[in-house]
């Protein structure tokens, strides 16, 4: 955001106002004071409202292209979300991953985005995401559990073992106005096993989690992509679509997240390799992003990271956990390597 923006473009943007009532400096206030984070590059600006992305689009649209690499405002994005088309993906090394993770935001046309919705608009999503999610059946039966009625135990034992979002304390999340009414209509929703898991507004209206022990990041996306539909399906029955158009695909909260808003992820072991000079480089010929384990605002665990597609928007989800699972496996034999005291010169992507 602070790259695009000029002050005559702020002048330019000021007096407009999107049809909920989202201006400019809402847009941007998150950037203004937060001007950098410590692992990441954040964008600096959120949307209050679908309309967001086109009453503002002379800031928003550079960020995009900024941000997504070069994608421009005349290119149209697709999705894919058979996991048919994913070759491989069901043997990552479990003595390196850890366990596989893959999520992604969805949110309901009409009502406004977490950093700008009312308390009734809330819970009106609250209401109806639970009406969705205890429709589902099989190996998708759950519960939902609101934050309210919640024990602070609970909700700490289910942060720490990495399937709850963190309280919203970081600055970045304060100042977009998301945490507004915390914990009011803010919950997850599992199945039996937590192994599909939706978080009900965090930072968008819903963030759709598969995951499970081990390296099967195929299972993982399988079953994503099966509950995923469901859910769709069963807001579509009651007449209320997710906020979609062509060219930015699902739109989300964070100009970050458009597109697929996917983000396949492992828990894996890189000792040797994350120490190595050229780790950074590796990365990103590979099109991986690296975190820390227990999200992206805390603090590190020796030799475990959370490894990640870069990439949200103009490549499908097949393409995206096709990225992750190829990365992955080339990151664990040049590990595998270091162990050896052999080089890995030849392994460079
Ligand atoms: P996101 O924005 O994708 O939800 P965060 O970095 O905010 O990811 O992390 C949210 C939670 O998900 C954290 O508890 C994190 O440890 C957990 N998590 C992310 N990836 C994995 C994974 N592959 N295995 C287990 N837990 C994971
Ligand atoms: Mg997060």
């Amino acid at each position: 955001m602070a790259k695009v923006l000029t002050k005559d473009l702020y002048a330019s943007l000021q007096e407009r106002v999107t049809p909920s009532g989202f201006t400019i400096n809402q847009v941007i206030q998150t950037g203004v004071d937060n001007p950098g984070h410590p692992f990441i590059m954040t964008v600096g600006c959120v949307a209050g409202d679908e309309e967001t992305y086109q009453v503002f689009k002379e800031l928003l649209d550079p960020v995009i292209q900024e941000h997504h690499r070069g994608y421009k405002p005349s290119d149209t994005h697709k999705t894919d979300l058979n996991a048919e088309n994913l070759q491989g993906g069901d043997n990552l090394d479990p003595a390196y991953v850890l366990s596989s993770r893959v999520r992604t935001g969805r949110n309901v046309r009409g009502f406004a985005l977490p950093p700008h919705c009312s308390r009734g608009e809330r819970r009106a999503i609250e209401g109806l995401s639970i009406k969705v999610l205890n429709s589902l059946s099989g190996d998708l039966k759950g519960k939902y559990y609101s934050l309210k009625n919640m024990t602070k135990k609970k909700q700490q034992q289910l942060i720490n073992d990495h399937f709850l979002f963190d309280k919203p304390a970081s600055p970045l999340l304060l100042a977009s106005g998301m945490a507004r009414d915390w914990p009011d209509a803010r919950g997850i929703w599992h199945n039996d096993n937590k192994t599909f898991l939706v978080w009900v507004n965090e930072k968008d209206h819903l963030r759709v989690i598969s995951m499970r022990k081990g390296g099967n990041m195929r299972e993982v996306f399988n079953h994503f992509c099966i509950g995923l539909t469901e859910i769709e399906s069963q807001f579509k029955q009651r007449c209320h679509d997710f906020m979609w158009n062509e060219h930015l695909g699902y739109v989300l909260t964070c100009p970050s997240n458009l597109g697929t808003g996917l983000r396949a992820s492992v828990h894996v072991k890189l000792p040797n390799m994350s120490k190595q000079r050229r780790f950074e480089e590796v990365l990103k010929r590979l099109r991986l992003q690296k975190r820390r384990t227990g999200g992206v605002d805390t603090a590190a665990v020796d030799g475990v990271l959370d490894i990640s597609n870069g990439d949200r928007l103009g490549f499908s989800e097949v393409e995206l956990v096709q990225i992750v699972v190829d990365g992955i496996k080339l990151l664990i034999q040049m590990e595998k390597c270091l162990e050896k005291g052999q080089a890995i010169d030849n392994l460079m992507p």
